[in-house]
């Protein structure tokens, strides 16, 4: 290891930077996320500078820097990206004393810049002594990704409190609850309820930790999306990484129940069409006991969990048992068809509004305002729409739409085997019946593919058409 990591105080320290361009700013916008008191020597500043110049940010001499200048320099950055005038800048500012990074000149630098991640307080400093900046590039934006963006403040929040966990015996139990409160209680609470609900949020799991009785389940609900695993959001990749218990529908693919935490117990509650594989009310039950008994369970639910997914009677039973619970929302499948036709779902002039129905509900095929969903330029998309194909035709039809409104139907939206089926109102029973779809397919009416891409058959993302 040639370049040795540390944290430098440069509270109230001087810095002095020299040069007034592109790598200037870079250096600068850095460097001011610190309370250092900073001096910009540039004959050309870049007016972002004069305007932090101008707010009192930092001080700016309109010239080149000069013998004298460096004095008390905690840091000094050779910025002006002229050599020679580097040169001169590193020269003075060694000679008064100060540490001297000359921007991407390694050999002559004393120190290096690492890639940071910001999580003030806490900072994540990420250097390869030059060898690889690709590399750093990439840890830093995996980095960025896995670490959420209130962990700063959690990590403030969290410092005000460490006396009052100090009644909690040092050792084992200390380091349970600051991991309770860090990775779950803090998150949970930051997402719900912001800083006020994060404080008060220690105080509980501070009492439940001095009672003996840490141990507490919690139910994420998280939307799976439509089936691509790419399609997940990074909190429900989380959930799944730190899941004890993942409870999954049918509708969710081996792509994506491959994230979860490898020793996560997997339960298919899988339900099939009208006839259930399990019962909603054995459902319920099952994730109200695995939380009861202390674990993370993650409930998975296709798309997004409050799109027709029963979701409020699964909050019901969680709630009714105190358990926290989060909804983290998932990219719904009309949303996922609607992509790959390349269309939007609304439109001005068109639509200014967009239905999502079901196909059926607890009574059979479901009723819906058909006369609206008639009119010209209604867009409407159909969940769980296949057997009811005939009966939203027939309904469709005697409310006045016309035969030739366009009707497309995307199966596996997302996945591998994604097909799309254009037709119209006219023909869509006869069409959906031929076509025999087996997949999840999602019924648009009023809506046909963007004709850019329905030409495109043979790209590799284009859907088989039929
Ligand atoms: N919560 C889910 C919907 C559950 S209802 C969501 O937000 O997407 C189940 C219905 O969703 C299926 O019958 C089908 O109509 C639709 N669906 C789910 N995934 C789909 C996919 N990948 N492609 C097309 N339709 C899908």
């Amino acid at each position: 290891m040639q370049h040795f990591p540390i944290f430098l105080n440069l509270d109230g320290r001087r810095v002095v930077l020299s040069g007034g361009g592109e790598v200037a700013l870079a250096k600068l916008r850095l460097l001011l996320k610190t309370t250092a008191r900073i001096t910009v020597f540039a004959a050309a500043p870049a007016p972002e500078i004069e305007d932090w110049a101008a707010r009192g940010l930092l001080t700016l001499h309109r010239r080149a820097m000069l013998p004298g200048d460096a004095l008390c320099a905690a840091l000094v950055y050779a910025a002006d990206e002229e050599a020679a005038l580097d040169a001169q800048t590193a020269r003075i500012g060694r000679a008064e004393g100060a540490l001297v990074n000359i921007v991407d000149n390694l050999a002559d630098s004393a120190f290096i810049t690492p890639a940071i991640v910001d999580r003030d307080p806490v900072t994540v400093a990420i250097g390869t002594e030059g060898a690889a900046p690709v590399l750093a590039r990439r840890i830093k934006a995996d980095l960025e990704a896995r670490l959420p963006a209130t962990l700063g403040s959690l990590a403030r929040i969290g410092k005000g409190f460490r006396k009052m966990a100090e009644n909690l015996p040092f050792g084992r139990a200390r380091r349970a609850f600051w991991a309770d409160y860090y990775f779950n209680a803090g998150p949970r609470a930051m997402d719900q309820g912001g800083e006020s609900a994060a404080g008060s949020a220690l105080d509980d799991l501070l009492a439940r930790h001095l009672s003996g009785d840490p141990a507490r389940g919690r139910v994420d609900f998280v939307g799976a999306g439509p089936g691509d695993p790419e399609l997940l959001t990074l909190k429900a990749r989380k959930a799944l990484d730190a899941a004890d218990v993942v409870i999954h529908d049918r509708l969710v693919g081996p792509g994506v129940l491959e994230l979860a935490r490898r020793e996560a117990q997997m339960i298919d509650a899988g339900k099939h069409g009208f006839g259930q594989a399990m019962g909603q009310d054995d459902i319920n039950a099952l994730i109200v006991a695995h939380a009861r008994a202390g674990a993370h369970v993650v409930r998975l639910k296709g798309g997004d969990p409050t799109v027709f997914g029963r979701l409020d009677e699964e909050i019901e039973a969680v709630t009714a048992h105190q358990l926290p619970h989060a909804i983290i929302p998932g990219i719904t499948a009309a949303a996922a068809a609607s992509a790959s036709l390349g269309r939007s779902l609304t439109k001005r002039g068109r639509n200014s509004q967009v239905r999502f129905l079901t196909g059926h509900d607890t009574k059979g095929f479901a009723d819906h305002d058909w006369r609206a969903l008639a009119v010209p330029g209604a867009v409407a998309a159909i969940y769980m729409g296949k057997r009811a194909a005939r009966f939203i035709q027939g309904r469709l039809l005697m409310h006045g739409g016309a035969a030739d409104t366009p009707v497309t139907v995307v199966e596996n939206a997302s996945c591998p085997g994604q097909r799309t089926l254009e037709t119209t109102l006219g023909r869509m029973e006869p069409d959906m019946k031929q076509a025999a779809l087996n997949g999840p397919a999602l019924t648009f009416i009023g809506l046909a593919p963007h004709r850019a891409q329905a030409a495109l058959p043979d790209t590799p993302q284009a859907q088989e058409t039929f």
